[in-house]
């Protein structure tokens, strides 16, 4: 470590969090900027987005003069040149140029990437992926994001797009994904796919004990109550959190056989149950995995790093991609 130390910011739907982080990857100083009402999501206004950014930067570069790169990891797909061209949860974002926008308007180097994309730098470099040449690293959230780590370098592809792990397609006929596509992994593997399978459970019929729970309205239960019931062995909540363990299994299978990483890492709040979930798609995942008994199967392991992997990763790409004169 050489005391250097650069901003990274993490873009989403309903909040933008800033860091500055030194380049062993500790977090040294944070601001955040929430919207819970996520009125990005719902306006579209990139305006208001653009004006949390710049002032998020402004801040954390008052209270630490000697930043010299901005990193923003943002959701959606980002260009090579930093520009984000179209984001599902993200309204805000259609063509904007972000990176040169930012670096316009702060005067610092600025990089933008793909927040998964950055969170997979952060874990490749400092967190579960560390030392492996070959991961990936799957965030389980309101959507899937995923960033593959081939060689020791995040695949980016031709444009900037690869890895939208999200959009990979399961089922043609399954459930419709944020990005107008069917039975996208996303649509029935994310945080939110395991409340929408919970619900559709619940109005089966299933899962009496977590409706009484919620006070008897079907449609009030959500995820973390599932979460609940299920370490506390309720067996109608086992088998939903099985039923999405096969989905989230069905996709890590699809990638795996793909690229064979040497391990992967699942982030997102179902980590925090450790095996309750982690163990069902293990299972699942050595179920269908091609050649399993003939092969090393890639271990599958929690994030590390947790919510700060996005500002982790976004400042040490920014100071890797600007090394000090
Ligand atoms: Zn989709």
């Amino acid at each position: 470590m050489t005391g250097r130390v650069g901003i990274g910011l993490d873009i989403g739907g309903t909040k933008v969090l800033g860091a500055v982080v030194d380049d062993a990857g500790a977090v040294v100083d944070e601001h955040r900027v929430p919207s819970p009402t996520g009125e990005w999501r719902g306006s579209g206004s990139s305006q208001g987005l653009f004006d949390a950014i710049v002032a998020t930067v402004t801040e954390l570069r008052a209270r630490q003069p000697e930043v010299t790169t901005v990193g923003i990891g943002a959701a959606g797909m980002v260009d090579l040149d930093g520009a984000i061209h179209y984001a599902p949860n993200v309204p805000a974002f259609r063509s904007t140029p972000v990176r040169a926008d930012v670096e316009a308007a702060i005067g610092l180097p600025t990089v933008v990437d793909n927040d998964a994309n950055v969170a997979a730098y952060a874990e490749a470099r400092f967190g579960a992926a560390r030392d492996m040449s070959d991961a990936m690293v799957i965030t389980l959230g309101t959507g899937i994001g995923g960033g593959v780590v081939i060689g020791g370098k995040v695949l980016r592809g031709a444009h900037g797009f690869a890895a939208e792990v999200g959009h990979f397609q399961i089922d043609p006929h399954g459930p419709m994904c944020a990005c107008g596509e069917r039975g996208h992994w996303e649509a029935m593997a994310s945080g939110t796919a395991l409340g929408v399978m919970a619900r559709a459970a619940a109005h089966r019929g299933e899962l009496a004990t977590v409706v009484t729970a919620v006070g008897g309205d079907p449609d009030a239960v959500h995820g973390p109550d599932i979460s609940t019931a299920g370490r506390a062995g309720d067996a109608e909540a086992l088998a939903v959190i099985d039923a999405y363990a096969v989905n989230v299994a069905i996709g890590l299978v699809g990638l795996a056989n793909i690229f064979d990483p040497g391990v992967i890492a699942i982030a997102g709040g179902l980590v925090n149950d450790g095996e309750l979930f982690l163990g069902p798609i293990r299972k699942h995942f050595i179920g269908h995995i091609e050649g399993a008994t003939y092969r090393p199967v890639p271990e599958i392991v929690p994030a590390t790093l947790g919510e700060r992997a996005g500002v982790i990763g976004a400042a040490i790409l920014a100071m890797d991609q600007h090394p000090v004169a």
